[in-house]
């Protein structure tokens, strides 16, 4: 099974060509947030790009796969495998391995018990907050990257990192989407620096000398902070800013903050980029986006957190409730289903701005890439008759800030991809797609119990419509940013179940 898996992903690495892809938001387009990717690379989860080794049984209409197998390609694939299945033996790849329930389920206790560290000499640490400061930092790494731009960072990278860019050639990086991000460990064991090491899967667009390539990649980041620091407030998590005064970072190469003058070094008030490790990079072709994969992981029990009647527990006492039953009715209803349907009946029609109050930026940003890039090739990604068959409570997460809660979701459509002429060239009108994912609902903390029936077209704020949200998520009435959680629940991320590690 592993060789197998490896022998798809040499393929892959081959013939790029080779990108099978889930249409639906969150079946491929997207996927972001603080856990994606599973441990094992040989089944990744790179948002629309999801590397399946089954896609030739699965459907595959009228793209082109190059699987000419000539003898020079097909002897090289053998020596490669041989390779590496030598290299196996000699030199175990953690990464490769995949995890399996046990394993899954240790590295998430490990996790889970550093976290309870992390938060004990931190109350203010929110995994939701720091996820939004790397997605930030990410971002700016790489659309600053050779640019003077880049020295604004100054604090927020070691000074190896900070010269990162000096000897390449000017570029410019656009269409930054992260699809996943996934905690691999926290460390607060060392007497001067606590450390979180996350993976993030990712694309972007590189142009150099008139010449535009979309890359997929992975990457390890590692991040530092002195020992025994408060995590700042959310508005500075949130936006890549200096930890003095707030003001959007724009510091000098010593960090300075061009704002107030405070020299911020590396560490002291805020968690730094210390070590960047690509793990992969690939090429992609746009034109390969309408394959799609049988779904992978439908049939997989669904992953409960372990103490989440605990949880639950926690939850309804926090929220003052009687029962989880008089949360989770209209919570499943009202939130999740509604969320779904619209959020999917939305993307059917093309209209990704019609929900962007109930999506986090990032989940908006990734998805309207995705959508962009189908529209330029007059492609239209329908999901016509969905229906909701299940929804199961899998994770709940409480901190100083945020509550979030994933849940399992079981529906079926038909899922298919028309081109201009309205020629199905993904999917099926015929067949019905039943699949799963976990989705994650995101809120600030202290929000009043949900209570009534929610209206999914006005402004959770001020009540006017939401139909003048922006690119931001800002309110047009009131000015309120909705994509914060800060007055309702927003889709934080959405994980397909072959991924999902809980
Ligand atoms: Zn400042
Ligand atoms: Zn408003």
């Amino acid at each position: 099974m592993r060789a197998m898996l490896l022998i798809w992903l040499l393929l892959l690495g081959l013939m790029t060509c080779f990108n099978v892809t889930e249409a639906r938001p969150g079946g491929g387009h997207s996927s972001s947030g603080h856990s994606s990717s599973s441990g094992s690379y040989s089944s990744p989860s790179y948002g629309s790009f999801s590397y399946n080794p089954s896609f030739s049984s699965g459907y595959n209409n009228g793209v082109s796969v190059n699987t000419n197998p000539a003898g020079l390609v097909f002897f090289l694939i053998i020596l490669i495998i041989i390779i590496i299945i030598l290299k196996n033996k000699t030199a175990p790849q953690p990464f490769v391995a995949a995890p399996t329930a046990i394993n899954r389920s240790r590295q998430q206790s490990s996790l889970k018990n550093e976290l309870d560290l992390l938060k004990q000499s931190d109350p203010n640490f929110s995994g939701i907050l720091f996820i939004d400061f790397v997605h930030s930092l990410y971002t700016k790494f790489y659309s600053y990257s050779t640019h003077p731009e880049f020295s604004y960072l100054s604090p927020f990278l070691s000074t190896e990192l900070q010269q990162h860019f000096e000897k390449a050639a000017p570029w410019t990086v656009n269409e930054i989407v992260i699809n996943g991000i996934r905690w691999e460990s926290i460390s607060t064991q060392g007497t001067e620096t606590e450390s979180i090491s996350l993976v993030i899967d990712a694309n972007y667009t590189l142009h150099q000398q008139d010449k535009a390539t979309r890359y997929t990649v992975t990457e390890r980041w590692l991040f530092y902070r002195q020992k025994g620091l408060l995590s700042a407030e959310p508005d500075k998590m949130q936006t890549l800013c200096c930890p003095q005064c707030g003001a959007p970072a724009h510091f000098t190469d010593s960090g300075e903050c061009g704002h107030c003058g405070t020299v911020i070094n590396k560490g002291e008030k805020q968690w730094y980029l210390s070590k960047r490790v690509v793990l992969r990079t690939t090429a992609l072709a746009a034109s390969d986006l309408v394959s799609y994969a049988e779904e992978q992981g439908t049939q997989l029990i669904t992953i409960k957190q372990d103490g989440l009647a605990e949880q639950m527990q926690s939850y309804i006492q926090q929220q003052s409730l009687p029962d989880w039953n008089s949360f989770w009715q209209p919570f499943a209803d009202d939130i999740v289903k509604a969320y779904f349907l619209s959020i999917y009946e939305h993307w059917s029609q093309r209209d990704w701005q019609g929900v962007r109050h109930l999506l986090s930026d990032r989940l908006y940003e990734a998805n309207s890439f995705w959508l962009a890039l189908y529209a330029e090739h007059d492609w239209h990604n329908r999901l016509d008759d969905i229906n909701i068959s299940q929804i199961v409570p899998a994770k709940i997460e409480l901190d100083k800030y945020y509550q979030a809660i994933t849940v399992r979701i079981f529906a079926s459509c038909f899922d298919y991809t028309e081109d201009a002429n309205g020629k199905i060239i993904g999917g099926s009108k015929r067949n019905r797609r039943s699949y799963s994912e976990y989705w994650t609902f995101v809120r600030r903390t202290g929000k009043a119990a949900h209570t009534a029936p929610y209206s999914l077209t006005s402004c959770p704020q001020c009540g006017a419509p939401a139909d003048n949200m922006g690119q931001t998520a800002e309110c047009g009435y009131c000015g309120s940013k909705i994509s914060t959680g800060e007055f309702s629940w927003v889709l934080f991320l959405i994980m397909q179940d072959d991924v999902y590690e809980g």
